[in-house]
């Protein structure tokens, strides 16, 4: 009687600590901008306003404080996104993906008898680019924020936004950043997780895939037209205009199972 391999399984649970980690240092940042808000830009807020209302000279005084309480935040926020807290949590992320990919894959290949991931020459250098293209991310998260609420908060003085309206979109402006790190945290798990498999299939012997989505709602109709079809790892399916794995879409959740002969 023929076994049958194990399903290829998504990390959602490694997507998902990845998520919060990247979380709890945006909230980290929403607070400690907050703060600085209530206690060095809203009253010159308020002093910028006053004059706006009365339409009388506005100097840039209230402006050159408020510029600089903005540098500060920008500065304490180094604080928060330090450099090896960032790279540790991409690598625990990176880690997380192969750990939970090298047991399914070995799984697998127990079915032939074959462990694929005893000797991975390309493992170490693939690990260390992708946590590094992670930092890169994760780092954006905190550079973009800054672009944006800089924007914000000096576009909403100059147009004599009251300093409720301007507290408001800060707090709107960090949904963005969560929404954000959210799609890195699915992206990323699966463009990581469809190579590592690619990679370790084809180590055991295994050239063709079946394309599996990940069967709810959210499988766009473009996945969902490749569900259960067999490719082969020399020539993956175009999707819009490019050729990719199962996974390596954007914000893909869809995942590959082996083909054996
Ligand atoms: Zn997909």
């Amino acid at each position: 009687m023929p076994k049958i391999a194990p399903p290829t399984r998504f990390p959602d649970a490694v997507a998902l600590l990845y998520y919060r980690s990247m979380k709890r240092l945006i909230l980290a940042l929403k607070k400690l901008s907050l703060e600085v808000f209530d206690e060095q830009i809203k009253p010159e807020v308020k002093n910028y306003k006053k004059r706006y209302d009365d339409s009388t000279f506005i100097e840039d005084g209230p402006l050159d404080i408020i510029q600089r309480a903005i540098d500060i935040i920008k500065g304490l926020s180094l604080g928060i996104f330090t450099s090896s807290e960032v790279q540790s949590i991409a690598n625990t992320f990176v880690n997380g993906v192969n750990v939970f990919n090298k047991n399914n894959i070995q799984k697998q290949g127990a079915i032939k008898g074959i462990d694929p991931t005893a000797y991975e020459p390309w493992l170490q250098e693939y690990m260390r680019s992708s946590v590094s293209e992670n930092v890169s991310y994760i780092s954006k998260l905190r550079d973009d924020y800054f672009t944006d609420i800089e924007t914000i908060v000096m576009q909403g003085v100059k147009r004599g936004h009251s300093p409720k309206q301007i507290r408001d979109e800060l707090i709107e402006r960090v949904g963005l950043s969560l929404k954000r790190a959210e799609f890195i945290a699915i992206d990323q798990a699966g463009t990581i997780l469809g190579q590592m498999t690619a990679k370790r299939h084809q180590q055991m012997g295994v050239s063709k895939f079946t394309w599996v989505t990940s069967k709810d709602e959210r499988v766009r109709k473009t996945h969902q037209e490749l569900d259960n079809q067999v490719f082969s790892y020399s020539d993956p399916p175009t999707v819009g205009k490019r050729k990719v794995l199962p996974g390596e879409d954007y914000r893909c959740r869809c995942v590959s199972r082996p083909v054996f002969d």
